[in-house]
């Protein structure tokens, strides 16, 4: 039996904020708690940073971009990008290690965020120097060309669940085209975000071009989203913050993306290959402890498959064991004592829905754990808030439906369209569908295509705007300059 770390092992000093390309103590001199949601101990403490270490960080940024940073080509910019992934790929376990004492992550699900945020330093690094801009036929006398530029400083503030994946689809997309990035983590998990610092610096990324201000959001969030001197935001959280963020984008007019929450379902056609799609269906719930913007936290089912499907992911669920992170058992704790309170306040209230199975919790898993066991709910109606509502937990509804035209109108019965999955054997059926539902991505027979660093991802609705990932991500952190000269 594995028992729980109560210290952490860190190469890095978790208490430093990262400016300018030095390791400097917050200015107000306070620090916050680390806490590992598997025990519940508190195992170290970060930097409290507020608007001082924010108004350095962005003075550290601007620099960069008016030094060696802002002066190196593409291609070397590609060259110091890729040396990070490979200073991440020799810390892979140590990443791994660090997350899922931060997160409460099972570690084979931290190992494989480490794996994506190489993946992304290696697919941006290789990108930088293929982004280009084009020439357009105009009037006779004209030569007229359009230049692909940085924004200049780009502020990103990532929330707690997948601070890696998070990482590498923001900071290093925004790196890849010459902008020079503040990053703010989430206050409730940001090691790997300092561990990447680290590495960067490693790896000889030039000071100024990344900065770390690790914070509360109200403090260090805030004053890096309102400040005049940030000339693009990508935010990543909830609903109510990223409200705040465009508003706070709005006063100082500069470009903002938002990724937000989700609903996401996986419909599932009588013609469904069962087999293929169930492990997908519960696995898409259950990944995270169903922290994931992108769960499939609603399973839309037809009627005549619906006894069986309920059954057989019932099963599923009753085998689901829950656990410390260091365990590496299916689920692992909730970040927070608050996240567990939230979910089980959507437990308290069925609303008419039943528990068709929960999974079980491990005899190992500490009292002081934020452990929550999965559920699956049945007997879901579509106005029902367990079906409407961002749980942000392990639970999945389960929803009946009777044709087509039913299936899209409770698919797209939400205020979010982040993802969807689509479980059919007919092509045509995938066609309408794929063209049907309203979300940003949509996955035939298949659910999340492997975390795909090289798919542009991102919602409608109040799923967000803007696309991360993806060669598009590249197009969203440059900004394009049309020059018309004219040379008789
Ligand atoms: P959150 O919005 O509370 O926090 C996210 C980040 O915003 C944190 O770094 C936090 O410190 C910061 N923040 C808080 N208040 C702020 C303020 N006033 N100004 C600026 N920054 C502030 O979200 P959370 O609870 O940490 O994360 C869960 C939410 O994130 C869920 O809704 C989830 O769906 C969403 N999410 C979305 C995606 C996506 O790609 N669409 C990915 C992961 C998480």
């Amino acid at each position: 039996m594995t028992k729980p770390a109560d210290t952490l092992d860190l190469f890095f000093d978790s208490t430093k904020c990262f400016i300018g390309g030095r390791w400097v103590a917050p200015v107000s001199g306070d620090y916050l708690p680390i806490e590992d949601p598997s025990s519940g101990a508190e195992i170290g403490r970060i930097a409290r940073g507020n608007a001082d270490d924010v108004e350095a960080a962005v003075s550290a940024a601007r620099a960069a971009l008016g030094g060696e940073w802002g002066r190196m080509p593409a291609v070397e910019r590609g060259r110091v990008l890729t040396r990070i992934g490979q200073k991440v790929l020799e810390r892979v376990d140590d990443l791994a290690r660090i997350e899922a004492m931060d997160v409460g992550k099972p570690l084979k699900q931290a190992r494989a965020d480490a794996v994506a945020l190489a993946r992304y330093l290696e697919f941006y690094g290789g990108a930088c120097d293929k982004i280009m801009g084009e020439t357009i036929p105009y009037l006779d006398g004209y030569t007229v060309y359009t230049l692909r530029e940085p924004h200049g400083v780009t502020g990103h503030v990532i929330p707690w669940n997948y601070p890696m994946q998070i990482i590498g689809r923001s900071v290093t997309g925004a790196l890849a085209m010459g902008n020079a990035a503040v990053l703010k983590p989430a206050e409730e998990a940001c090691l790997t975000a300092i561990a990447f610092a680290k590495l960067a610096e490693e790896a000889g990324l030039p000071a100024g071009a990344l900065n770390v201000v690790p914070g509360l959001g109200e403090e260090a969030g805030a004053a890096l989203t309102a400040h005049a001197g940030v000339n693009h935001i990508s935010f990543t959280g909830s609903v109510g913050v990223g409200q705040l963020v465009q508003r706070a984008a709005a006063r100082n007019v500069v470009p903002v993306t938002l990724e937000l929450g989700g609903k996401s379902p996986q419909l599932v056609f009588a013609d469904a290959d069962l087999d293929r799609a169930l492990p997908f269906l519960v696995n898409a719930g259950i990944q995270n402890a169903g922290q994931t913007c992108s769960a499939s936290s609603r399973i839309l089912v037809h009627r005549s498959i619906l006894d069986e499907v309920t059954d057989r992911m019932a099963a599923r669920y009753r085998s689901l064991r829950v656990g410390p992170a260091i365990s590496d058992l299916d689920v692992g704790p909730m970040v927070s004592a608050r996240q567990q309170e939230i979910v089980d306040g959507f437990l308290g209230d069925l609303g008419g829905a039943e528990v068709a199975a929960r999974g079980e919790l491990a005899g190992d898993a500490p009292a002081g754990g934020h452990y929550l066991t999965p559920a699956l709910l049945s007997g879901v109606t579509p106005d029902n808030r367990l079906a409407r509502d961002e749980i942000f937990g392990p639970v999945q509804v389960i929803i009946p439906f009777d044709d087509e035209a039913e299936a899209v109108a409770i698919a797209n019965g939400t205020d979010f369209g982040l993802v969807a999955g689509v479980w059919t054997q007919d092509g045509g059926r995938q066609m309408r569908m794929a063209k049907a539902i309203r979300t940003g991505q949509v996955f035939l027979n298949n659910y999340g295509a492997g975390g795909g660093v090289e798919l542009p991802f991102g919602g409608v609705g109040k799923s967000g705007h803007g696309r991360e990932k993806g060669f598009e991500a590249l197009y969203g952190f440059s900004v394009l300059k049309t020059v018309a000269a004219w040379h008789g």
